[in-house]
């Protein structure tokens, strides 16, 4: 199913080591907004700045892949030093494979970070890229993501209660 991430994690910060090797992945591609910071956010957290960091010391390659504008994109990643895409057509797969052949990867061993289905996940799937679905940041703060958690719990704590009674 093309709309279908293959993991949903809570935020970028999911990434780690042991997921990534136990995935086979060698690279990642990042949408911006609502994935990596908010929509009114120009520029990177310092934790977000360390992650990358570290990913990169662990030779995973990485890139940008935004469809927002230059302005937008070039002022985000302007100290990143990494290949950053504006208007980056997702879902359409152009940009994306470029990026997997920048890479040297096959698209199978390179993740799709995003927090929009329909062009995110629609298109790291079309690209037969790994996919991966964040919750959207600025939406975290709001009362319809709470009260959306507020329903959600009835049925969590359902599902906890029956794992403890195995
Ligand atoms: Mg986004």
């Amino acid at each position: 199913m093309l709309l279908m991430p293959q993991f949903l994690l809570k935020d970028i910060f999911e990434l780690t080591d042991e997921f990534l090797s136990a995935h086979q992945i060698k690279g990642v591609i990042f949408d911006i907004d609502n994935t990596l910071v908010g929509f009114r956010d120009p520029k990177p957290t310092p934790e977000i700045l360390a992650l990358l960091e570290h990913l990169k010391e662990k030779d995973i390659k990485l890139a940008i892949a935004s469809n927002n504008s230059k302005a937008r994109v070039g002022l985000f990643a302007a100290d990143l030093g990494l290949p950053a895409y504006h208007r980056s057509m997702k879902p359409l797969g152009h940009v994306l494979r470029r990026i997997c052949r920048d890479f040297g990867l096959p698209a199978k061993n390179v993740i799709l970070v995003g927090d929009q289905i329909y062009t995110d996940m629609l298109g790291g799937n079309l690209a037969g890229m790994q996919t991966a679905l964040v919750d959207p940041i600025d939406l975290k703060e709001t009362v319809f993501f709470r009260l959306k958690r507020r329903l959600e719990m009835p049925v969590i704590e359902k599902r906890r209660r029956k794992e403890q009674q195995k």
